[in-house]
């Protein structure tokens, strides 16, 4: 079986085709300047097919984006299937499914007036989503398509998790409510975890790190979320990249008063220019952060300590929340590779039963305990696979 899976934004469509039965991919790639002058990458992952990078592809539309994939994946030279029939399913990723979506579901008219509805909620990212699956619904009619939230895995939060002590009618009126993201990677991570601790998910208390230029924590007890760091938009919880995290809403009225900000100007200094990236005036890249504090930068060695205490004080907040932890995970591009970012995090959390082996957190990249031989929760390396999880969830649909 191969799924191709969608991830349209407003101006670029990311793809990947692939077999959620060995995990195994076919080919991936990106159509970028969607509506400007169009550039189409392909990446085969099949020995002797040649890769594409960036090159011109006329893109007025979502539309012609879609079918420069298709003919790519076909194409009798380069592509990786025979014919469009070897496609079986499309999974579409999609940003918010409000209270809805507490799952993966195959799309119908019904199911598409539904994703809309939720438009209000994510106005950058769903209407960008709902263009990505009208286009493909018109250049593979009769296949089998899937929506796959982020904010899904997330609806098993308990009301005293996702409520703001805001005026009940905000939330009965207004839907404002803690709804999380990231949740296809933290199910991804979690399942994983499970298996390499060879538990059932339902048995384990785990706090999954998604940290990456956005990032989230998750607490998951027993395989259901529980609470999350993001919240109403992806702006909430840790200091990010470029975006702030939480921060006193008095600050708001404070700087904005000052210096004249309407209410977008100010959001766009929480969106794009806080975050390590503001603290430390040196980049939102954690590589550079690494650098610039090893030549003395002491911002820099701020922001990455900020970091770290932030995703710190969640791991406390998160265990005192489910009674106990059984496993720390790290994933996502800092997760994955900043040996430095995870030490930070896990020091002084030998109190809890958290030890940290040095030598095994010199890895990146790979699944990975961690933690040392006697340490009493395991700490878990995962990568996540955020395309894999829509390619297994689209089949399981399918498949009914
Ligand atoms: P996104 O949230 O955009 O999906 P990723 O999960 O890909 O982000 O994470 C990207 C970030 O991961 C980069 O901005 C960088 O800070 C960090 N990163 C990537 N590689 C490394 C590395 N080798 N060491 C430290 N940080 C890294």
């Amino acid at each position: 079986m191969n799924i191709l899976v969608i991830n349209a934004g407003s101006s670029s469509l990311k793809y990947q085709l692939l077999n959620p039965e060995t995990g195994d991919l076919l080919a991936k790639g990106l159509c970028e300047r969607i509506g400007i002058d169009g550039k189409f990458t392909y990446k085969p992952q099949v020995a002797g097919k040649e890769t594409l990078d960036a090159i011109d592809v006329a893109m007025p539309t979502h539309s012609e984006a879609i079918q420069a994939v298709l003919d790519a994946l076909v194409d009798a030279k380069n592509g990786v299937v025979g014919s469009m029939k070897e496609i079986d399913a499309v999974g579409h990723r999609v940003v918010h499914g409000g209270e809805k979506f507490a799952k993966s579901v195959l799309i119908t008219d019904e199911v598409m007036a539904a994703i809309e509805e939720c438009n209000p909620l994510a106005p950058l990212h769903n209407p960008a989503n709902i263009i990505g699956i009208k286009a493909c619904q018109a250049l593979m009619p009769g296949t089998p398509m899937v929506a796959v939230f982020d904010t899904a895995f997330h609806q098993t939060m308990p009301p005293k998790a996702f409520m703001y002590a805001l005026p009940y009618a905000y939330y009965e009126n207004d839907k404002v409510r803690r709804y999380g993201f990231h949740g296809t990677s933290h199910k991804y991570v979690s399942g994983r975890a499970a298996a390499m601790l060879g538990k059932k998910p339902e048995e384990l208390k785990l706090i999954s790190c998604h940290l990456g230029n956005g990032s989230s924590i998750a607490a998951v007890d027993g395989g259901k979320s529980v609470d999350t760091s993001m919240g109403f938009t992806p702006l909430a919880g840790l200091p990010m990249g470029t975006r702030s995290g939480d921060l006193d809403a008095g600050i708001l009225q404070y700087l904005m008063n000052k210096y004249g900000m309407n209410i977008d100007e100010m959001l766009n200094v929480l969106n794009k220019k806080s975050g390590v990236e503001g603290l430390s005036c040196v980049s939102s890249d954690f590589r550079d952060l690494e650098s610039a504090a090893a030549n003395g930068d002491e911002k820099a060695a701020l922001a990455q300590e900020k970091f770290a205490y932030e995703v710190k004080k969640y791991v406390g907040a998160y265990a005192a929340a489910m009674g106990g932890v059984d496993a720390i995970i790290f994933t996502a591009g800092v997760g994955e590779n900043d040996k430095a970012i995870r030490s930070m995090v896990c020091q002084g959390l030998e109190y809890m039963g958290v030890k940290l082996d040095e030598t095994a957190n010199n890895t990146r990249g790979k699944e990975t305990v961690i933690s040392a031989a006697d340490s009493k929760v395991k700490v878990l390396l995962i990568p996540t696979n955020e395309e894999l999880m829509i390619a297994q969830d689209t089949a399981s649909i399918v498949k009914g």
